[in-house]
């Protein structure tokens, strides 16, 4: 004998059904007739006007992982030598030390910074660097180094993305790894422990500089620090100083730096940098 489904049941399934009959009418609304399609096509206007086919970006082949150089890019240490590096003092042969593919900080009296011999102005730069697991030392005191985004002179001249142990070593925010040294916070603290290699992505677009040597357009810098956005298009307002507001002097293109601080803390060491000119 044929028992008729309780009254709910059947309700519920009248209302699937209107829902599938919904959905159809729907479907049916999205794909109107081809002729019809057409006319509101014409109507909205032609999607062509707004593809744009030149200039095609050019082929740029990836390195082999996102630590190696791509295929434009300028090599500035491969883990042989300091070729491409002079003393920012004297433009001498950099005396840092190479050992096993890796570029050491040289603390020792009248070394000093070390800088590219070639110019930039604007850049996408790749660089690693790692503080030493038995590293030693506080505050600024401890793993001190960085990255300077334009040297523009002798000695700390110019723009210094920070390089510190910044992992379990407190100082202040706008001096920590990741900072534009005293003036741009770093958003987060993505520091490895010492002993582990750490990276840098920079993006650097140098300030603009009027004929009379006054500013045009402030400098921004955006940073990657172990993948981690720490800066994001931070606008800088001049050379980062020790002591004192920072301010701009007009140059155009110039090398990057590294740092040899004086902290008497183990020195750092660098690897696979390269960087890629932009306009
Ligand atoms: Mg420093």
């Amino acid at each position: 004998m044929l028992i008729s489904p309780p009254v709910h049941l059947r309700l519920r399934a009248v209302c699937a059904l209107a829902a599938l009959a919904a959905a159809a009418a729907l479907l049916g609304a999205q794909q109107p007739p081809a002729s019809q399609g057409a006319a509101r096509q014409r109507a909205r206007g032609n999607p062509k006007d707004t593809e744009v086919w030149q200039p095609e970006p050019p082929i740029v082949t990836p390195g082999a992982t996102d630590a190696a150089p791509p295929s434009d890019a300028i090599v500035l240490f491969d883990g042989k030598n300091l070729d491409e590096w002079v003393s920012a003092r004297d433009k001498s042969p950099a005396r840092w030390t190479v050992s096993d593919g890796v570029m050491t900080v040289n603390k020792a009296r009248g070394v000093g910074n070390i800088e590219t011999r070639r110019r930039f102005r604007n850049y996408q730069l790749h660089i690693e660097w790692k503080i030493p697991e038995n590293i030693t030392g506080a505050d600024q005191d401890r793993g001190n180094s960085g990255v300077f985004l334009a040297s523009t002179g002798p000695g700390d001249a110019g723009y210094e993305l920070q390089i510190l142990d910044s992992y379990n070593n407190k100082t202040y925010a706008n001096g920590q790894a990741g900072s534009i040294y005293k003036q741009g916070i770093p958003l987060a603290n993505p520091n490895r422990k010492p002993g582990e290699w750490q990276t840098y992505e920079v993006v650097w677009m140098a300030p603009v500089f009027n004929s009379d040597g006054s500013l045009k357009t402030p400098a921004n810098v955006t940073v990657f620090f172990n993948g981690v956005l720490v800066q994001n298009h931070f606008e800088l307002s001049g050379e980062t100083l020790y002591i004192g507001k920072p301010f701009y002097k007009a140059y155009d293109t110039a090398p990057i730096k590294l740092q040899a601080h004086p902290d008497p803390s183990p020195p750092i060491s660098f690897r696979n940098i390269w960087v890629r000119e932009l306009k």
